[in-house]
Formats: C-alpha cells, sequence, structure tokens
C-alpha cells in the first residue's frame, strides 16, 4: 500500500510516498535524513515500516527544503538510501 504524506497548494504538489509493499524495515532512510523527517510505525497490517512524522505532514515542502534537487539531480538522501525503491517524491 502506498502512503502519501504531504499536501497540494497553489505553488503545487508536495509529496513523499512510502509503498509499504516495498519498505523493508531497514531504517536507512532514517539515518540518512538530515532533518528527522521520518520515523518507524507499526501499519495497519502489524508491518514496521517507515512514515513521515505528524509534525512534517501539512509543511514537507519547508522540511525537506535542503535536499531538494535541482533537475532531479542528486536524488533525496531518502531516496537514495532506499535500496528497495520503496520511497519515491513529487514537487
Ligand atoms: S530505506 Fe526504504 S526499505 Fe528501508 S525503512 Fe526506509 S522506506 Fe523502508
Ligand atoms: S527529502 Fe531529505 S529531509 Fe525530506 S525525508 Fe528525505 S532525506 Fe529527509
Amino acid at each position: 500500500m502506498k502512503a502519501n504524506y504531504g499536501y497540494h497548494d497553489g505553488s503545487g504538489d508536495f509529496f513523499i510516498t512510502i509503498d509499504s509493499n516495498l519498505c523493508t524495515g531497514c531504517v536507512e532512510c532514517i539515518s540518512s535524513c538530515p532533518a528527522d523527517v521520518l520515523e518507524m510505525i507499526t501499519d495497519d497490517y502489524d508491518d514496521v515500516v517507515a512514515a513521515v512524522k505528524d509534525e512534517h505532514r501539512k509543511k514537507i515542502k519547508y522540511s525537506c527544503a535542503e535536499c531538494k534537487p535541482v533537475d532531479e539531480q542528486p536524488p533525496l538522501p531518502c531516496v537514495a538510501a532506499c535500496e528497495p525503491g520503496a520511497i519515491t517524491h513529487s514537487w
């Protein structure tokens, strides 16, 4: 299941998407995140998966600002750290 964290406003979409079917719970994304945006949660299926912390969901554009890539390079640290490819983003 894909969980979308973020929001849409007049200037665009700002979402991080985590696919719980691909997440192995390795916590590599959490160690890679310079802004302490991510945490591990137990989802509705009792799987331990990565998620965006509540306090960052409505301000992800700002929380993740220091990682914002130019022309998709370099990839976001959390995306690069996720070997199974469970994390994607749109903004
Ligand atoms: S790096 Fe990927 S697989 Fe590992 S906990 Fe984070 S989202 Fe899940
Ligand atoms: S984009 Fe950067 S700040 Fe945002 S969750 Fe990923 S690593 Fe953390």
